[in-house]
């Protein structure tokens, strides 16, 4: 193609580049920017916690229950809490909006908190962790889920031990 043909080509369809900052960009959709957390989803497993390369999330134990963070400035965005994660509580946005100033690093942050709860049966305090139920057999019904949740990991194996004899 000779240069007037290319000039005429690149003309005719305009700009490859995106305006951004002063228009629209666009994000593919498997783009891997700023982690999300979602605690009620939450099992407390800490898998993400264990995985992430470089040592973004955190779990802390505080007077309410089980703290998470997640630091964005120390995120390298490799997926791997998401993909290891048995119930997708944290995964990874399209949202890639993580400019910040000096002063605001230590806000740079995704948290959440899993509550503490007192057991339904005995008494105890718990955290109130979504049960881990995906192998149970056969499947637990929406209201099984719910009174297993209220109980402390204690009860809740105790749950699960009666309800394998029944059935
Ligand atoms: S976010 Fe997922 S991997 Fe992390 S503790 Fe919760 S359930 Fe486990
Ligand atoms: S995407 Fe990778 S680096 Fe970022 S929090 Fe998840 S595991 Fe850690």
């Amino acid at each position: 193609m000779n240069f007037l043909t290319l000039l005429a080509r690149n003309l005719w369809n305009g700009p490859s580049t995106e305006a951004f900052p002063f228009g629209p960009a666009v994000t593919p959709k498997r783009f891997r920017g700023k982690i999300a957390f979602d605690a009620p989803s939450c099992e407390g497993c800490k898998i993400c916690e264990r995985v992430c390369p470089a040592g973004a999330i955190r779990f802390t134990k505080t007077a309410d229950g089980l703290g998470f963070s997640c630091w964005h400035d120390t995120c390298v965005f490799c997926g791997n809490c998401e993909f290891y994660c048995p119930t997708k509580s944290v995964h990874q946005t399209t949202d890639w909006h993580l400019s910040h100033t000096q002063a605001e690093k230590y806000s740079m942050v995704e948290s959440g908190l899993i509550p503490n709860q007192v057991c339904v049966e005995c008494g105890a305090t718990a955290l109130d962790t979504a049960p881990s139920v995906a192998a149970v057999k056969p499947p637990m019904s929406a209201e099984e889920v719910a009174d297993l949740r209220g109980r402390c990991p204690k009860c809740r194996a105790k749950f699960l031990k009666a309800r394998r004899a029944k059935s």
